[in-house]
């Protein structure tokens, strides 16, 4: 499994690609994608690039509500 970046050792991380039609490991660093076997398949595109970013950032949000909930009943209390 390519868990490990060869040229940075950084940890990829599996990623559905609809264009690939199957799971690709991407490195954050180098923004490449490897198949399973490690070979790599192509660069990221500004595209996924600007996904993934929108995806985090969804998720920094979402995570964030119930620490601002639980901080706002202290208050209150
Ligand atoms: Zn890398």
């Amino acid at each position: 499994m390519p868990l490990f970046c060869k040229q940075c050792n950084e940890r990829r991380y599996p990623q559905y690609s609809e264009l690939d039609k199957g799971t690709l490991w991407l490195c954050n660093k180098c923004q490449n994608y490897t198949d399973s076997e490690d070979v790599i398949i192509r660069e990221q595109t500004e595209q996924e690039r600007a996904d993934i970013q929108a995806k985090s950032e969804e998720f920094e949000r979402t995570s964030n509500f119930p620490a601002e909930k639980l901080s706002r009943r202290k208050g209150v209390n």
